[in-house]
Parts: C-alpha cells; structure tokens; sequence
C-alpha cells in the first residue's frame, strides 16, 4: 500500500556561507509578508525559540490538529515532526498543501510500530482470545497505523485527551491494545484504575510479540512496547533529587515518562496542562519540569516570576523536532514563492479514509 503521493525530496540546503541567520530571519518575514494569507505556519511547542517566532499558531499535538482542521490558506508549513504533518494532510482540505521543513523530521517513538508488525500481532492476539479486542493509537504514528485502527474500530488520542479515547474503548470492547507508547497507555489506564497485573507488554522484536496466549486471555491492556527516547530518559532519581534540595518544588512530568516517575511527581498531563499549570501557578511558586528542553526553557524566559527548571541535568532535546531550522524553513518558503512547493506529504485517499474515521472518532470523543 502506498502512503503518500508527491512525497519529493528535499533540495540542498542553505548554507551559513550563503546567508547569515539574521539574514535568514530578514527573508523569512519578508516573503512571508509578500504571501500574506496564502501560507500558514504551525509550530509544535517542541520547536526551537526562532521557529516558534514565526509560527503563527502554537501548540501540541491535538491543538494543531484542530488548528489545521479549520485553516483556509493554501500552503500549511508544519514545523514539528513527521506523523503530525501526515495528520495535519488528512484533515485540510484538498486544495491545501501541507509542508514538512525537514523531510527527517520524524519521531524516534513512531518508528517502533510499523504496520507489518502491527498486523503480525494482531493476527497473534485474535488467535489468543475471542475477546472484543479495541485498537488504540496514539497520535503519534505513521498514516498506516491510523488507517489500522480506523478499519478495526478503534481510535487514536493524544496525550491530552488519552483518558478519554481509553474509557471509551473500555465500555465499548473487553480488550485494548495501545500502540506505540507503552508508558502513555500504562500510567492513562493505571489511573483509569486498572492494576499493572492486568497490563501486559508486546514486543515485537520478540517471539509471539514475549507474551503467552493465556497472559493473552488474562490481560485486559496489551500494551506496545515503544516509547519516547526524550520521555524516558527522566528517572525516579531525579524526581526524588529535586524533593531533597528543595521539598517546596513541585514535580510535573508528561505521561510519556515511565511509570516509576509519573508516580513519583506531583503531576502529569500533557504538553498543554503542563504550560497552563505553571502560567496559572502563583508569582514565586518554584516548578521542575520532565519534558522537552525548548518548552522547559521557553517556560521558564516567558514566567521569570517563577523558578522554572528541567527535572533533568541533562539537555532533554527532540533531536528530530530540532532538525526544522530557520533556513531550512526558508528553503519551503522560497519554493512556495517560485510556485514549486517541496517536501509536501500528501497521504493517498486509501490511507486516508480509514485514518480519518479513527481521527475523527478521537475529536468526537474529546
Ligand atoms: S519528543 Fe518523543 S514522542 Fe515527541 S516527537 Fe520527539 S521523539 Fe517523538
């Protein structure tokens, strides 16, 4: 099966010879300018502080989403990753283009799911149990694993809206199997009340995915065995550290993190209720935060009235978001000016109409 169509490569990029990165930003704005409504840029809140200042909407995964459901203009240029790209496609309109920076822009995360094995196992499970089984995908994942669960009536979610997505595979099969992050479908049904017993892990690098068919039978969660390099990264160590110097900061971390540390923090939530938590915490209040470095930074310059720091002493940095750059974002807006738009991913029809019931599933039930 094909996934996209008119996928091009992208052309050599500018380099530091040609232009300086203050004359970079000079053309950015002025061709923006010159193009006015027709282009719209999205950035992800991953993105390094000179994208986001071009961006002309901000967000995570689920606000862009929305965002780029409801756009008119003709050329959508998505400062994020890969699988966002894809999703921001399905749902724009088919005179819209949807624009990818960096072509290897992806997400260490998506790639450990891959349609074949998601196939290979499912085919495994269905053998183990006649249970009502319901696939659940998180956002973050190739067109193909949309279009997987949309054709066995299952959903995708964010980390926004994951509880949600999952009460309502609950009531409406016995069974769910989440894919690709393991931590997110662990620590969202372990707080949905279903104890770590009954969850089990499937990994496909291993025989029969390392589970038996009874664990099969006896399970109510199966659960991918992918995660974020970037989330997982942060420990229990770090949150305990933090308490010790100073039992007045408060943990917050995403629920990309693993188990040992979303129960160790204070908080989880999204991108999103991170960013509102601490912009409504009081003046002085002090704050470590376990997720993307960018954000934690940007959070931190923007509310100065608080202590703001990473739970980690480590530069936690998504390598592949930080591959979108200004000057290669020039590059896209350049060919967009000549009329030759480059690196567009376009999802092909068969892709789509799957996909998008399960998107559109996910928007109804959040
Ligand atoms: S932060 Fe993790 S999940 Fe998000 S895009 Fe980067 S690798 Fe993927």
């Amino acid at each position: 099966m094909n996934i996209y169509e008119n996928e091009q490569d992208h052309l050599p990029k500018i380099s530091e010879a040609e232009l300086s990165d203050e004359q970079v930003m000079e053309e950015l704005h002025a061709i923006r300018e010159e193009l006015g409504d027709k282009l719209v840029v999205l950035g992800h809140h991953y993105q390094q502080d000179d994208v986001i200042s071009l961006a002309d909407h901000t967000g995570d995964s689920l606000q862009l989403a929305r965002e780029a459901a409801k756009l008119d203009a003709e050329y959508i240029i998505f400062c994020g990753v890969h699988f966002m790209a894809e999703t921001a496609d399905m749902l724009s309109a088919p005179h819209q283009k949807v624009i990818l920076p960096d072509m290897n822009a992806g997400c260490t995360m998506a790639d450990m799911a891959n349609r074949v094995e998601i196939d290979r196992a499912w085919e495994n499970i269905k053998k183990a149990t006649s249970a009502k089984i319901t696939p659940i995908t998180y956002i973050n994942c190739s067109a193909l694993l949309k279009d997987f669960v949309g054709a066995n009536d299952g959903a995708i979610c964010t980390s926004s809206n994951a509880k949600k997505v999952i009460e309502w595979a609950l009531e409406h099969g016995e069974k769910l199997l989440f894919f690709p992050d393991q931590h997110l479908g662990r620590n969202t049904c372990f707080d949905l009340g279903i104890p770590l017993d009954e969850m089990i892990v499937y990994n496909p690098n291993m025989q029969n995915g390392g589970v038996t068919p009874e664990q099969i039978q006896k399970a109510k969660v199966i659960l991918w065995y992918g995660y974020c390099s970037v989330h997982q990264g942060f420990t229990k160590a770090q949150v305990e550290q933090i308490k010790k110097d100073d039992p007045e900061t408060t943990v917050i971390v995403h629920p990309e993190c693993s188990f040992d540390v979303v129960q160790a923090a204070d908080m989880d939530g999204s991108t999103s209720h991170i960013i509102n938590t601490v912009k409504n915490a009081p003046a002085g209040s002090k704050w470590a935060i376990g997720t993307e470095i960018n954000l934690v930074n940007r959070l931190a310059n923007e509310f100065s009235d608080k202590k703001i720091v990473s739970l980690s002493p480590y530069q936690c940095l998504c390598a592949t978001m930080y591959r979108v750059r200004p000057r290669w974002l020039l590059e896209s807006f350049r060919s967009i000016k000549r009329g030759e738009p480059i690196n567009v991913i376009s999802v092909s029809e068969e892709v789509k109409k799957n996909s998008l019931k399960a998107l559109e599933r996910m928007l109804k039930i959040s």
